[in-house]
């Protein structure tokens, strides 16, 4: 047992000193990353190559890297955060681990709603989470909204992701700020009647099961489905844009904030606000096949493809504060 716990410290020491010792000149960042290398690496190098500041990463799962935070409180190495979902920038900001940033170029670059109203976090690329269908089965005209996928039409056509992502959480938390939470309520209730299955564990699979005919309609991540046609271009499965005639399609981000104690705050701010600039944002969005935050910058020709559409406004710090509620609705509702 002794001997299994100093080799797991060994390991976690190993980790420990790879990123903070070396030749660590007094402006390298350091960033704790929820998104994996493949994404961030390419974006850390363009930096460096411009402006000499190396970058120095660590990546992991969202929640873990959270608590690692947490736990190195003013010892922590990290100057940056960034991770997936506006939920989890929240919850680091409520937690009091970001810094408070101001500044000119980055609410200029960054819409209102996809940045934090105190400064704490700012979203640098955008995804949709919206409605994707079987198109042997459906027309886009039998599709309008998330509500209405609770109509008696989709008996047993309705595929669903478990509510025990944050995607879900967000979107929930953002139709409670729209609707309220009674009827919202009798939205998720109605969603759950309608289900073809259990939820499934990720978007891919539920995709999967769309083009497979187990499902006819669903909701997904439009990364998710871009990485899907990308691999099965002739799969049955297109993708709508949810609520137009509404409040518009759900959005969420993945974004950065400084941390409260970085040792180079300056630094990592104008880092941020480099990835917020027209030759980072194609960078950081078309990786992941995301929009790009910057209105001013294009998307991906792929992502472009799919056609404009328009976005839920709402800022997006109500999916963090309203995301107990939308987990306690969704227990309610007996969605898994
Ligand atoms: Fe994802």
């Amino acid at each position: 047992m002794t001997h299994l716990k100093f080799s797991v410290l060994g390991i976690a020491l190993c980790g420990w000193l790879a990123l903070v010792t070396g030749a660590q000149a007094a402006d390298d960042l350091v960033v704790y990353s929820a998104r994996n290398e493949q994404l961030i690496k390419p974006l850390f190098d363009a930096y460096q190559k411009e402006t000499g500041t190396h970058i120095k990463f660590l990546t992991g799962k969202e929640g873990p890297l959270l608590e690692r935070l947490k736990a190195e409180g003013a010892r922590t190495p990290a100057d940056i955060l960034m991770t997936v979902d506006a939920g989890n920038l929240w919850q680091a900001a409520q937690s009091g681990l970001l810094a408070k940033v101001d500044s000119k170029i980055l609410n200029e670059n960054i819409p209102a709603h996809l940045r934090d109203p105190e400064g704490q976090w700012y979203g640098l690329s955008v995804r949709a989470r919206t409605i994707v269908y079987n198109t042997k089965k459906v027309k886009p005209a039998d599709l309008s909204s998330y509500e209405a996928l609770g109509d008696a039409k989709w008996q047993g056509r309705l595929c669903l992701r478990s509510s025990k992502k944050v995607y879900n959480q967000s979107m929930v938390a953002m139709m409670i700020a729209h609707n309220g939470e009674a009827k919202t309520e009798a939205v998720v209730k109605s969603w759950v009647k309608n289900l073809a299955t259990t939820p499934f564990s990720d978007d891919d699979s539920l995709l999967a099961a769309l083009a497979a005919g187990q499902c006819d309609v669903g909701i997904v991540n439009s990364y998710y489905f871009g990485r899907f046609k990308h691999k099965t271009p002739d799969a049955p499965v297109n993708i709508f844009w949810s609520n137009q005639a509404s409040n518009g399609v759900h959005v969420n981000v993945s974004g950065a904030g400084v941390t409260q104690h970085a040792k180079h705050h300056d630094a990592a701010v104008k880092f941020i606000e480099w990835l917020s600039s027209d030759k980072a944002q194609s960078l950081f969005a078309d990786a992941n096949l995301e929009f790009p935050a910057n209105p001013k910058v294009a998307a991906a020709p792929l992502v472009a493809s799919w056609g404009p559409f328009k976005q839920d406004t709402i800022n997006l710090a109500e999916a963090g504060k309203l995301q107990g509620k939308a987990v306690m609705l969704m227990d309610r509702a007996g969605y898994k």
